[in-house]
């Protein structure tokens, strides 16, 4: 089934000069950039963003990262494409992360970890909705 899924270069991978190894890593599985936008995430923003972790120990500190700096938000669109982002991402923590994954091979640790990926179809719609309006996504 062709998905659509978003998808966020997180402050710690533009800081690194990442963006473009994480378009790479999508495009060289056959995904598609849609959507495209460098963005700057207010707090209460990226407090909306991750309301779903709001009791989580790390809450705070996640959404204080992810207003740390400029992210690069995309819609990225192919078969399976929100099983199959996930995939190339790797796990949370990059020291779970398979080798070949994007946070096995970039992130630096389990809070900055590079990118997100949406983790189902309902997230992926609502957080798709979250960044984009449907003018924005072109195809
Ligand atoms: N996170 C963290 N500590 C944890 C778990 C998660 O700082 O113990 C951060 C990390 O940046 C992660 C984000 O919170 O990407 C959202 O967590 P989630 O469990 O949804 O992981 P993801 O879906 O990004 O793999
Ligand atoms: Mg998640």
């Amino acid at each position: 089934m062709i998905e659509r899924t978003l998808s966020l270069v997180k402050p710690d991978g533009v800081e690194q000069n990442c963006i473009g190894e994480v378009i790479r890593r999508f495009e060289a599985k056959g995904l598609r950039v849609v959507a495209l936008k460098l963005i700057r995430i207010e707090q209460k923003q990226a407090e909306a963003f991750y309301a779903v972790h709001r009791e989580r120990p790390f809450y705070r500190s996640l959404t204080a990262f992810l207003s740390s700096g400029p992210v690069v938000a995309m819609v990225i669109e192919g078969e399976g494409a929100i099983p199959l982002v996930r995939q190339i991402m790797g796990a949370t923590d990059p020291a779970k992360a398979e080798p070949g994954t994007i946070r096995r091979d970039l992130a630096t640790g389990i809070e900055r970890n590079v990118v997100h990926g949406s983790d189902g179809t309902e997230t992926a719609a609502t957080e798709i909705a979250f960044f984009f309006n449907a003018l924005e996504i072109i195809r």
